[in-house]
């Protein structure tokens, strides 16, 4: 394939990857994206395959047959809940793929223009590198459960991190300075201290917060690969590194708006670990709770006319998502006017609740967004909030020394009635108390959520219209 070929190429297989964030961005079109993003990368990498500069055909097909038939298998057999985590490992490859074509190019001699200018993107291209490589693996085994999720406080840890970054730095000049091949020694002593740096960053993370951490890592394995594409010369891999590296520093942006929480805590580690967080029975509770039987809980379903259905965590532990949908037909069959209402931050993973009602095939004009639906809430007969907590927690709005305290909450004490299911009194992701569960219009449905919603679509068939 000649050079004009190769770049004509290049151009489609960036204009479809733009193509494809653009789809991905929304329920309706995230399929098309997806094709988008699949028809690119076959053009990318038959284009860069039939490149004059590639001859070892037979080693090619070799590792593209077992890598695509790894991720083929991990793909198809990978569990919604262990989405994140297999997120992570493949950041992990682009972090290891970028420092080991670093040294191959080093080693190698390729040089194209100033070799100051060549080395200087080599050393940035391994440094991000081998950050990203060793932070993913910790991200994955945290995510995982293998190495504890309590972040790892060392005093004066940032002191540390900034004597590590300033080491990686520092060992650019014996570097650049060193000819030939004979600065691989800082080379690899810097890649061996930005590897410490990247691991000590993550696990100063708590474990809960690893999907913030994830797309932090998705957007430094983008910059990655746009430093090896300036190392190699290669737009495509510049555009589709800095499409990648910006758009998952626009989501870590997102979700941390969304929390209430500063981008730099995150960038600079130790995120989770400044406030105490829990899960599970931490809050001391300060009011009464009332229950509500299934049966009533029932009657007030069969007879509302708008109802308004709130998932958050608690649905993807119990993978209640498909009884939900039951219940949603059974509610609609009745004549009353149901919908979605999502919160950004609902769940453990950014558009965690959007999945599984997909999953569900839970039609996506009735799923709306927290701003999309606040507004509506006043009007609506029944609220049914499963397994969601900190997401519809009041005390965000009025308590100025709750943790989440500024961080924008579903208004769903503002409806008629609000039935909250969920397992116990215990607090959310937070450890806070929640005020709503106290509120004059509230009752709560205890139970786990799967067999609660189950057991309200039979009650329901049952019911008399
Ligand atoms: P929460 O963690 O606040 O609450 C979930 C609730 O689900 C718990 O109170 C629990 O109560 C209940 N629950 C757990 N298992 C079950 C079950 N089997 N059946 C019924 N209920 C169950 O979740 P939210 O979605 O409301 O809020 C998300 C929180 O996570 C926020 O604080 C957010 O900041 C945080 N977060 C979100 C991220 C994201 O990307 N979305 C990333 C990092 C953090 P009980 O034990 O009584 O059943």
């Amino acid at each position: 394939m000649d050079q004009v070929l190769l770049s004509v190429s290049y151009i489609i297989a960036s204009i479809l990857f733009i193509m494809s964030l653009r789809g991905l961005s929304g329920q309706e079109t995230a399929q098309r994206g997806n094709l988008n993003g699949v028809i690119g990368m076959a053009i990318a990498v038959g284009a860069t395959a039939l490149s004059p500069s590639v001859h070892a055909y037979a080693l090619l097909v070799g590792v593209l047959v077992i890598g695509a038939g790894i991720g083929a298998v991990m793909a198809s057999r990978v569990q919604m809940t262990a989405m994140p985590e297999l997120v992570a490992l493949l950041h992990s490859f682009v972090g290891a793929a970028a420092v080991l074509v670093g040294f191959a190019s080093y080693l190698g001699g390729a040089e194209h223009g100033s070799r100051t200018i060549m080395l200087v993107e080599l050393h940035i291209d391994v440094l991000i590198g081998a950050i990203t490589f060793t932070g993913s693996i910790i991200a994955f085994l945290k995510l995982r459960g293998t190495v504890s999720g309590k972040p790892l406080l060392l005093p004066g840890r940032h002191l540390f991190n900034a004597a590590m970054a300033l080491a990686c730095i520092g060992l650019g000049w014996p570097f650049l300075a060193a000819p030939g091949t004979e600065g691989l020694m800082p080379l690899l002593i810097m890649a061996g201290v930005a590897g410490v740096l990247g691991a000590h960053l993550v696990l100063a993370i708590g474990g809960a917060d690893m999907p913030v951490v994830v797309s932090l890592l998705n957007s430094y394995s983008g910059w990655t690969a746009a430093a090896a594409g300036f190392m190699l010369s290669n737009d495509l891999l510049i555009i589709t590194g800095a499409l990648v590296g910006s758009s998952g520093a626009i989501l870590s942006y997102i979700m941390c708006k969304a929390m209430n929480r500063s981008i730099w805590n995150v960038i600079f580690g130790g995120f989770g670990g400044d406030q105490p967080k829990a899960t599970g029975p931490a809050a001391v509770p300060a009011g009464e709770v009332r229950e509500i039987g299934m049966d009533d809980a029932v009657a007030e379903l069969a007879k509302a006319r708008e109802v308004v259905i709130v998932p958050g965590y608690g649905m993807a532990v119990a993978r209640a998502q498909h009884a939900v949908k039951d219940l949603m037909e059974q509610l609609k069959g009745r004549g009353a006017r149901v919908r979605f209402a999502i919160h950004p931050v609902a769940g453990r993973l950014p558009g965690h609740m959007n999945v599984l009602l997909a999953e569900a095939a839970i039609p996506y004009d009735i799923v709306l967004e927290m701003e999309d639906i606040n507004d509506d809430l006043p009007k609506t007969d029944v609220v049914l909030v499963i397994g969601a907590n900190d997401i519809v927690n009041p005390s965000a709005e009025t308590d100025a020394s709750s943790p989440i305290y500024g961080m924008p909450v579903l208004q769903v004490w503002n409806s008629k009635l609000v039935v909250i299911s969920k397992r116990s009194r215990g607090a959310g992701y937070a450890g806070v108390d929640n005020p709503l569960f106290y509120k004059e219009n509230s009752r709560m449905l205890l139970g786990d959520a799967r067999k609660t919603m189950e057991e309200v679509v039979t009650k329901l068939k049952q019911h008399g219209r």
